[in-house]
C-alpha cells in the first residue's frame, strides 16, 4: 500500500466515526494537546525533579562565568571516570573522553558500540551569560570615587543592571606570565560592586531620554571605592589607594589590567521563586541550564550504542565568533581527532551526525503578552521546548530543521515520556534571535533547537520552571540513549 492510499483510508474511517462520536471525544482524539507538567509527573518524578534543581541551583552559584563553568565541568567529568582525549590513543565502546579549549569550553564524549562512520548523538549548549566586562584600561578616580569602565557583553537591557550588587570574576595575566584567579563578592563576607543610578527625585530629563539609553553604555561604571590614600592629598589619592590594595592582594600593578579579562556578575545566589518553590530565579540561566541538564545526561551516559558528544561552548552571546565560540574549528576538529583513532573520516562522522542544540527560548509571559503568538509560544511547566526554526525577519538566519529531523525527535520524546512543548521567539517581525544550531548545522548535521522556557531573558534575575529543567534533562538522556 502506497502512503497516499494509506492516508485516504484514515480519511474515510474518520468520517464514518463522525456521526457516533461526540464533539469532545472527537477534540480529544483530533486535537493538538498542551500538557502542563504537573498534570503528568508522578509524585516519584516531582521528588527526583526537585532534587535535580537543587544541584541546578548549585551550579548556576559556582560557575557564573564560561570559564567558571568550564573547570566545573572538566572538574565533574574527571570525577565521573572521563579523561582527557588523546588523539594518538584508540579507544572502544564505554570510555569516556573530554578535550578542553582555552578554559573557556569543554567537549564531552562517550564512546558508543557501533562503528562511529554511522555518526554520533551531539548536544551543544553554551556557558556565557550577558555581563558587564571591564575594559582593557579600566580604573579612574571621578570626583573622589573610584571607578571600573565596562562595556557590556551580550544583549542586555542597560538600565536592568544598576543598583544591583555584582560580583567581579576573572583572570589577570602578568607580564611574567603568571596567572591570577579573580572572584571577589560571592563569599557572604566578601564587598560586592554597583553601578548606580540617579534618583528619581532628579531623574524628570533621564525619564525622558529612550528606554535604550535611560542607562548608557558610557554610564555603565562599576563603584570600586571611595577612600584616598593617606599621605597624599593630591589627585588620584582614592585611585591610589584602590592600586595598593590590589598589589598588597594580587601583586599587580595599573599595567596588568591591559591583559586581564574581569567580569562582573551579579552577586546574588539562585533561589526558589514562589510560595509554591516551583520556580528557580538566577543569573546566567540562558544557557546554563542546558549545559547542566546536558552536562548531567552525558556524565551518566553508559552503553550507548551511538557514540554521544556533548559542547559546552563560549561566545555564543556575542555571536559565536572566536576561537571560543561555536563558528570556530574546533568542534569539526575534535570530530575529526575522535574520527582519526577508529580510523575514520571526520566529514564522514559529521555528515552522520545529528544534534541537539541546546539553548533556551522566550517562556510566554502573561504580563506582557503582545510579543508572543500564542499558539506558538512555549509556557513555563510545559516542558522542554523543540524550537524548528529561529531567526528574523523571514527567518534569516536559521538552520531550520527538516520535518523528518522534527519527526523524528518528536517520536523519541513521546517514545520516552518527555513531556514537551513547541516554541517560536516571539511574534513574526517583532525580535527574534539565533543560536549555534546553524553553525552546527553548516557542518552538515542535522540539527535543531531544544531547550528550556526562560522568562526575563538577559535579566540579572532569569526564571525557569523546575519540571522544565527536569525535562530537558530527561530529554537530553533520551537522545543520547537513543
Ligand atoms: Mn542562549
Ligand atoms: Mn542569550
Amino acid at each position: 500500500m502506497s502512503k497516499t492510499e494509506k492516508t485516504e483510508k484514515t480519511v474515510k474511517s474518520e468520517k464514518s466515526e463522525k456521526g457516533s462520536k461526540t464533539a469532545k471525544e472527537l477534540k480529544e482524539k483530533l486535537f493538538l494537546k498542551k500538557k502542563n507538567a504537573y498534570f503528568h509527573l508522578s509524585d516519584a518524578d516531582f521528588e527526583k525533579c526537585d532534587k535535580f534543581c537543587e544541584g541546578y541551583k548549585r551550579f548556576l552559584d559556582a560557575a557564573k562565568t564560561e570559564r567558571e563553568a568550564a573547570g566545573f565541568i572538566e572538574r565533574a567529568a574527571k570525577a565521573a571516570g572521563f579523561v582527557e582525549f588523546d588523539k594518538n590513543k584508540t579507544y572502544k565502546p564505554g570510555d569516556k573522553v573530554y578535550r578542553v579549549n582555552r578554559e573557556k569550553a569543554v567537549l564531552l564524549a562517550v564512546i558508543g558500540k557501533e562503528p562511529i562512520e554511522r555518526g554520533v548523538n551531539l548536544i551543544a549548549a553554551h556557558i556565557d551569560s550577558p555581563r558587564l566586562d571591564m575594559k582593557q584600561n579600566p580604573l579612574y578616580e571621578k570626583d573622589e570615587l573610584g571607578y571600573f569602565k565596562t562595556h557590556y557583553y551580550g544583549g542586555i537591557k542597560k538600565y536592568q543592571w544598576t543598583t544591583v550588587p555584582l560580583s567581579l570574576h576573572g583572570v589577570i595575566v602578568k607580564s611574567d606570565m603568571t596567572k591570577i584567579s579573580v572572584n571577589i563578592g560571592e563569599d557572604e563576607n566578601d564587598p560586592v560592586f554597583c553601578v548606580s543610578d540617579l534618583l528619581p527625585h532628579l531623574a524628570a530629563t533621564q525619564m525622558k531620554r529612550s528606554a535604550t539609553e535611560i542607562v548608557k553604555g558610557e554610564e555603565l561604571n562599576l563603584i570600586i571605592g571611595s577612600r584616598p590614600f593617606k599621605d597624599d592629598e593630591a589627585s588620584e589619592a582614592v585611585k591610589l589607594n584602590i592600586l595598593m590594595l590590589l598589589n598588597e592582594k594580587y601583586g599587580i600593578t595599573e599595567a596588568d589590567f591591559l591583559s586581564a579579562e574581569l567580569e562582573a556578575v551579579p552577586a546574588f545566589k539562585a533561589r526558589d521563586i514562589g510560595f509554591d518553590r516551583s520556580l528557580v530565579g538566577g543569573y546566567g540561566q540562558d544557557d546554563r541550564v542546558c549545559a547542566y541538564t546536558e552536562l548531567m545526561a552525558i556524565l551518566e551516559a553508559k552503553n550507548l550504542k551511538k557514540t554521544a558528544v556533548a559542547v559546552l561552548t563560549d561566545k555564543e552571546e556575542t555571536g559565536s565568533d572566536g576561537n571560543t565560540g561555536l563558528r570556530s574549528a574546533y568542534l569539526k576538529y575534535f570530530i575529526a581527532d575522535l574520527a582519526k583513532t577508529f580510523g575514520a573520516c571526520g566529514r564522514d562522522v559529521l555528515s552522520a551526525s545529528r544534534c541537539l542544540s541546546a539553548d533556551v527560548n522566550a517562556a510566554f509571559d502573561p504580563t506582557f503578552p503582545d510579543v508572543f503568538e500564542k499558539n506558538n509560544a512555549c509556557v513555563l511547566n510545559g516542558g522542554v521546548c523543540v524550537t524548528k526554526f529561529t531567526g528574523s525577519r523571514g527567518k534569516s538566519g536559521t538552520s531550520d530543521a527538516s520535518a523528518e529531523f522534527v519527526g523524528e525527535v518528536r517520536a523519541l520524546l513521546d517514545k520516552k515520556d518527555v513531556i514537551w512543548q513547541t516554541g517560536e521567539l516571539g511574534k513574526v517581525d517583532i525580535g527574534g534571535g539565533g543560536t549555534v544550531a546553524a553553525y552546527i548545522a553548516n557542518l552538515n548535521i542535522d540539527t535543531i533547537d531544544v531547550g528550556v522556557p526562560v522568562m526575563s531573558m538577559h535579566a540579572p534575575f532569569e526564571i525557569t520552571a523546575k519540571t522544565d529543567i527536569y525535562s530537558a534533562y530527561k530529554a537530553f538522556c533520551a537522545f543520547i540513549g537513543g
